[in-house]
C-alpha cells in the first residue's frame, strides 16, 4: 500500500519538517500489523514527494487481534491487505504522522497554519461507491478530485472495473488538514474496518474531524460509515463536533424567535425518529456549548457596564461578531497569536462589505498575549474565553503581566474548562482539544483566579457556564475579575 504526499511550496522541503520526518533517511515505523516505511522519492527546493509504503503482515494481523475481534476465517489470510490502501494505512498514517497531524510544529511553529499546494496519491484505494464517491467526499474539503476506477484486469477489459480507484487530490491545504482528510475518509471509503470499533473510535473521529466534519455535505454517511453504522456512536460524535463550535454561520445569526423553535423542534424529532428507522444519522441540534458560553460572556459584559471591549484570544470572531450586532459596544476589538483565525475572523464576519459605522466601531488585530502590548490598554472590559487553556503553564506569568499588570482593564472575563466535568461526555479520553496543555477542576481555578486577584488588585467571582451538575459542577468555568 502507498501514499505519497508532494509540494511545490518555496521551498518544498518544508514538507520535511512538517511531517517530522527528514528527507535523507529512510525511517521504519512498527505497527502491530506490519511495516510502515517513510521515505521521500524526490526532495528537491522545488518539489518534494514524502512516500508512506505500508507492508502489511497477513499473519501479524491476524494474531494482533483480540479476543473479541471478529474472525474472517480464510480470508483472515488471503486477502487483498498488503496491496489496498485500506483502514490499515489510515492508522498507519494517524501513528506514523501523528504531530503532524496535529498542526505541531517545534522546528518551525509558522508553518503548520499555512495552506501549502499539495498533491496526494493513491494509486489503489478501495472504493465502495466508486469515484463519484471519492468526488463527493473530497470536493466540498478542497480538493481537485482525480479518480479512476481501476479495471479488473487490463488484459479483460470486458471483465469491468474493480472496486479500486486510482485517486489523486490537489489543493492548497494545511498540511495537518490534509492528513486528518485522509485519516478519516481513507476508511469511510474502504468501509469495511478492519478492527473492532471501540469506544474511543468516537474520540479518534472528533478530533480529527475537527473544523471541517461538523460541516460537511456527506457527514452523515461518514459518520455512520467511520463508526461501522453505530447509530448512538455518531449521534454522541455529533454532539461532539457541534460543542466544539465548528458552527456554521447561520448560527450567529440572531436566534429566532421561541415558539417558532419550538415546533422546529418537534417536527425535527419526528424526522429524527423516521430518519433513524431507515438507518440514517439523525440531525442533533443541541444548544451547543459554545453558544452559551458567549451568551453567559454578553451577559455578564452587559451587567457589568462595559461599552469598550477587547476579546483575547478571539480565534475565528465569534465573539466578536455577536458584539458588532449589540449597538451597545461602541469599541469592539479581537486580537489572536493566529494570523489563519484572522482570517477567517475577517470573512465571517464580512469585513470587506462591513457599513462604515460598523467598521469603525472594530479592530482587529495580530498580537500574543505573552508580549507587553499598549494596544490592549483603554477597554472598560478584556475577555480570555477558552484561551489560558492553549497557553504553556510556564508562560501563564507572562500572560497574566500583560493583562492584569499592563492593560488592566476595570474588569477581564475568563472562560476555561472544568476538567471535573469530562467524564460526563461519554468516550472523551484525555483532554478536550488536541491544543489544550491542561484543564484545571474547580478549585485549581479557583486558587489560580484569587491568587492572580491579589496579586494584581482585582475582586473576582465565579460563574457557571452550562448545565451545573451537581456532582461535578458546570462544563465551563467562568472568573470575572473587576478592579
Ligand atoms: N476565544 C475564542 C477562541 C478560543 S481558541 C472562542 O472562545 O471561540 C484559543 C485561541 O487563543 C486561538 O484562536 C489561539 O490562536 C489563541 N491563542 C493561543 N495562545 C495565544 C497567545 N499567546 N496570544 C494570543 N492568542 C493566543
Amino acid at each position: 500500500m502507498l501514499l505519497t504526499i508532494s509540494t511545490t511550496a518555496t521551498p518544498a522541503t518544508d514538507l520535511g519538517f512538517l511531517l517530522h520526518k527528514h528527507p535523507d533517511r529512510v525511517q521504519e515505523f512498527g505497527q502491530s500489523f506490519g511495516t510502515a516505511t517513510v521515505f521521500y522519492p524526490e526532495s528537491g527546493e522545488g518539489r518534494c514527494t514524502a512516500a508512506l509504503l505500508l507492508d502489511v503482515d497477513p499473519i501479524a494481523l491476524v494474531r494482533s487481534r483480540g479476543k473479541n475481534s471478529p474472525d474472517f476465517s480464510l480470508s483472515q489470510y488471503v486477502n487483498d491487505r498488503p496491496y489496498a490502501a485500506s483502514s490499515l494505512l489510515a492508522v498507519a498514517l494517524g501513528d506514523v504522522f501523528r504531530t503532524a497531524r496535529a498542526g505541531r510544529c517545534k522546528a518551525r511553529p509558522d508553518l503548520p497554519g499555512r495552506p501549502m499546494p499539495l498533491v496526494i496519491g493513491l494509486p489503489a484505494l478501495p472504493c465502495r461507491g466508486g469515484p463519484e464517491l471519492a468526488a463527493r467526499l473530497f470536493e466540498p474539503l478542497g480538493w481537485a478530485v482525480e479518480a479512476l476506477a481501476v479495471p479488473l484486469d487490463e488484459g479483460f477489459p470486458e471483465w469491468g472495473d474493480s472496486r479500486y480507484v486510482r485517486l489523486t487530490l490537489s489543493g492548497t491545504v494545511r498540511l495537518a488538514d490534509a492528513l486528518n482528510h485522509l485519516y478519516v475518509l481513507l476508511p469511510v471509503l474502504d468501509d469495511g474496518k478492519h478492527y473492532w470499533i471501540a469506544p474511543d473510535e468516537v474520540d479518534k473521529l472528533v478530533r480529527a474531524g475537527e473544523g471541517w466534519l461538523y460541516g460537511h455535505p456527506e457527514r452523515g454517511l461518514i459518520m455512520r460509515r467511520y463508526l461501522g453504522r453505530r447509530w448512538a456512536l455518531a449521534r454522541t460524535a455529533l454532539a461532539r463536533l457541534a460543542e466544539l463550535g465548528d458552527e456554521t454561520e447561520e448560527q450567529l445569526e440572531p436566534a429566532v424567535d421561541e415558539d417558532a423553535a419550538a415546533g422546529e423542534t418537534a417536527a425535527d424529532e419526528a424526522a429524527a425518529a423516521e430518519a433513524e428507522a431507515q438507518g440514517d444519522v439523525p440531525e442533533v441540534k443541541p444548544k451547543a456549548l459554545n453558544v452559551r458560553r458567549r451568551e453567559a460572556v454578553l451577559e455578564t459584559l452587559e451587567e457589568i457596564g462595559a461599552t469598550s471591549v477587547i476579546d483575547l484570544g478571539c480565534g475565528q470572531g465569534e465573539l466578536v461578531g455577536a458584539m458588532l450586532a449589540r449597538p451597545r459596544f461602541a469599541r469592539v476589538a479581537g486580537m489572536d497569536v493566529s494570523a489563519m483565525a484572522l482570517t477567517i475572523a475577517a470573512r465571517k464576519l464580512k469585513l470587506d462589505r462591513m457599513p462604515d459605522s460598523k467598521r469603525a466601531r472594530l479592530t482587529l488585530f495580530q498580537g500574543a498575549l505573552t508580549y507587553t502590548d499598549k494596544r490592549l490598554s483603554g477597554y472598560d472590559a478584556a475577555v480570555l474565553m477558552e484561551v489560558i487553556e492553549h497557553v504553556d503553564p510556564p508562560r501563564l506569568a507572562a500572560l497574566e503581566r500583560v493583562v492584569f499588570g499592563h492593560a488592566r482593564p476595570q474588569h477581564v472575563l475568563v472562560t476555561t474548562p472544568n476538567i471535573e466535568y469530562n467524564p460526563r461526555y461519554e468516550f472523551l479520553t484525555g483532554l478536550r482539544h488536541r491544543d489544550h496543555r491542561f484543564e484545571w477542576t474547580r478549585a485549581e481555578f479557583a486558587a489560580w483566579a484569587s491568587r492572580v486577584a491579589d496579586d494584581y488588585g482585582y475582586q473576582v467571582t465565579f460563574k457557571p457556564v452550562g448545565d451545573d451538575d451537581p456532582e461535578v459542577g458546570p462544563p465551563t468555568q467562568m472568573g470575572v475579575f473587576t478592579r
